[in-house]
């Protein structure tokens, strides 16, 4: 029975991206083992493996099909770890490394976008008892029929919370390439903050609008198993920003996050008759054909008519327009049913949301004052989200930044 602490930490590509700094991780996790603690560890494949794997595929098959594809890529994260396993031992530390089906981490068969069902503890545990490192491939698992999948991009972080949550810790922690969780992403806008704290639900709400810090799923599981995540920097000792019940937070913003999202597309169906079921038909049909849609935004016409636009994933479009043409005779569609790719999602998320008024016009505002149309627009509790053009995407985040993040919170 091993009564000692657990930490399951997950170091990101960029982390374990060169030999130096798998090293470097290893001196990381030895200050844990030096204080007693077994230490669980998922890594990503290093560096850009995964992109470079993806490309290769492309040259041998432009569309390739999805089970090969996460056999192709489940092989990025196998480098990683034994060359951690061996970064460790190096320096005197037992320490076994395993893939996803080595320690059965059952998923659905949906591949390159799996859902974790089940992981098995038992080998895990066995290898902790005898004071071992144990290091997993992020990112992949197995299908009830063996299959390999894998979770999704970024998945790793989602490997790394469902560990901690079936070995019952509550500590989580996410080593990246950037100190912590920021206001907006520190590649695109100059003057952000880091957040020493932000809520689940803003981090998921981020997470799920295009903050790529981490994988929404990852914190999906952290909010069900009360897991404390800290998203850190692999290259200092900083403390970086906790993942939390919103009742525990110190510090609430009206906004703590500003984010784009580049990978949907918008559907736009006009004439479609005005009349109950319509909508139910055309997104049940989506649905069953596993077509993931965010946005949906109806408005009615004249003549009891209705137009319909909704945004979809890019790699889905070609899908769902099919479905809509199939639909064509019975929802009496005269006109084309029109898509656009080059389209944002830019939002902005804060709890402060819950008791402020006036948010929406000022983000409505700052986007009307840069000259940027907004041909969509959706909100939850808290959060507000503006379909605009791709070209405007980094100029509406820094600008609805500005307003409501640099020039103080109100
Ligand atoms: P890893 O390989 O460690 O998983 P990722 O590239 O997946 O790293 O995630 C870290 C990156 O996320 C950062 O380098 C940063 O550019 C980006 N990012 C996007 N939005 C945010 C945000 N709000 N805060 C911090 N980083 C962000
Ligand atoms: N290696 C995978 C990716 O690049 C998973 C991850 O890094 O989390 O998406
Ligand atoms: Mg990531």
């Amino acid at each position: 029975m091993n009564d000692k602490k657990i930490v399951v930490q997950k170091y990101g590509g960029t982390s374990v991206g060169t030999p130096e700094r798998i090293k470097a991780v290893a001196e990381k996790i030895r200050q844990y083992v030096d204080r007693g603690i077994s230490v669980v560890v998922v890594v990503s494949a290093m560096g850009h493996a995964t992109d470079e794997l993806i490309k290769l595929s492309m040259e041998i098959n432009e569309n390739p099909s999805r089970r090969e594809m996460d056999m192709l890529l489940s092989t990025g994260e196998q480098v990683s770890i034994s060359l951690l396993a061996m970064a460790l031992q190096n320096i005197g530390i037992d320490a076994v490394s395993f893939t996803g089906s080595q320690i059965k981490l059952v998923t659905d068969g949906n591949f390159s976008n799996a859902k974790i069902q089940s992981i098995s503890t038992e080998r895990i545990m066995k290898y902790l008892n005898e004071n071992n490192v144990v290091i997993v491939a992020g990112f992949q698992g197995i299908d009830d029929d063996e299959n390999i999948t894998t979770l999704g991009r970024g998945g790793s972080d989602t490997t790394a919370v469902a560990l901690a949550a079936v070995l019952k810790s509550r500590d989580c922690e996410i080593y990246t390439d950037v100190n912590g969780v920021y206001t907006a992403d520190p590649r695109i806008v100059e003057h952000t903050k880091k957040l020493n704290e932000i809520s689940y639900d803003e981090m998921l709400e981020l997470a799920r609008l295009g903050a790529g810090v981490l994988h929404s799923r990852s914190v999906e599981f952290a909010k069900k198993y009360n897991i404390k995540l800290h998203v850190r920097s692999s290259f200092n000792s900083e403390e970086g920003t906790i993942v939390m019940p919103r009742e525990e937070m110190m510090e609430k913003f009206l906004i703590s996050g500003v984010t784009s999202k580049l990978n949907e597309a918008k559907i736009t169906i006009r004439d479609i008759p005005d009349r109950p079921g319509i909508a139910a038909k055309l997104f049940e049909l989506l649905g069953k054909n596993k077509i993931y849609v965010n946005m949906i935004v109806q408005s009615t016409g004249h003549d009891n008519k209705a137009s319909i636009s909704f945004t979809v994933l890019k790699e889905n479009l070609k899908d769902a327009i099919a479905i809509c043409n199939s639909l064509r005779g019975e929802f009496g569609i005269s006109q084309g049913i029109e898509s656009k790719e080059n389209i944002a999602i830019v939002s902005a998320v804060g709890v402060g949301m819950l008791s402020a008024w006036g948010v929406a016009g000022r983000m409505f505002k700052v986007l009307s004052d840069h000259g940027i149309n907004i041909e969509m627009i959706s909100t939850s509790e808290i959060g507000i989200s503006c379909v605009i053009d791709t070209k405007y995407a980094e100029l509406a985040v820094k600008a609805i930044h500005e307003i409501f993040i640099e020039l103080g919170q109100v």
